[in-house]
């Protein structure tokens, strides 16, 4: 298993990472991505791939923090993107849930970084609360670009123009709530190759584990719950979410 979207360098959920890098290949994830939200996160994703082999980083302002973002932050990750173990952009996007950051700051931070992503060619990780007509209306009039949908939230119509993009939808703990029956039809459709699982921890626990902090060890349940879902087995499920992650980051093969 590939848990394609975590926080594991945030200290306060996960005080020890060798235990927490230790548990998850223990519990049978081979490689784990840690995804920035600043300069600050973005830096220590970076040296957590430095120093763990099954660890890779992505680098990018969230919408959260948009309001720090500015076009001078923009050299440090290009140059990050460089770096063998950085895998990608991200997460970026728009969040209209909290008031962090206005629309527009928003919208300057998520361009002129998807614009970095687009002449890199450096796949990109969306983060997309609230704001998905918004967000999708923006994509449609952008070039065609290489991203997931982490945390995939939307309703079928928008599931079908993320697919129409060429976007992956990325699932977690959230398609094992009991409430989530549009979700689960949504994957349950869905083309198996543009399907990715994470977990976001140290949010978003799987139903069994709600109350308390998620980890990538437990990314196996919200494997388990998408095989329940396409009826196949663990097996299968695993080895189609694994080539995907593959197909959209190249650069998880790296060394
Ligand atoms: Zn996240």
């Amino acid at each position: 298993m590939i848990d394609t979207h975590c926080h594991i360098y945030d200290a306060k959920a996960f005080p020890n990472p060798d235990h927490t890098i230790q548990d998850a290949i223990e519990a049978g994830v081979k490689k784990l991505i840690a995804i920035g939200i600043d300069s600050d996160s973005s830096a220590l994703a970076v040296s957590l791939a430095e120093k763990y082999e099954a660890v890779f980083a992505t680098v990018g302002w969230h919408p959260t923090h948009a309001r720090d973002f500015r076009s001078t932050k923009i050299g440090a990750l290009r140059d990050w993107l460089q770096h063998s173990k950085v895998v990608g952009l991200g997460e970026i996007g728009f969040d209209f849930h909290w008031d962090f950051s206005t629309p527009a700051e928003q919208e300057v931070c998520f361009r002129e970084q998807f614009e970095l992503a687009l002449e890199l060619g450096s796949p990109m990780v969306y983060h997309c609360r609230e704001a998905m007509p918004h967000m999708l209306s923006l994509l449609d009039k952008l070039p065609r670009a290489k991203a997931v949908f982490h945390c995939f939230s939307g309703n079928a119509e928008e599931a079908q123009r993320v697919l129409n993009l060429g976007g992956y939808l990325g699932v977690d703990g959230p398609l094992t709530y009991p409430k989530a029956v549009e979700l689960r039809e949504i994957i349950q459709g869905a083309p198996r190759d543009r399907v990715l699982i994470e977990t976001d921890a140290p949010y978003l626990p799987p139903q069994k584990f709600r109350g308390k902090p998620n980890s990538p060890a437990l990314v196996s349940h919200v494997l388990a719950k998408l095989a329940e879902i396409w009826e196949v087995t663990l097996a299968e499920a695993d080895r189609i979410t694994t080539a995907n992650a593959y197909a959209l980051f190249p650069k998880l093969s790296t060394k």
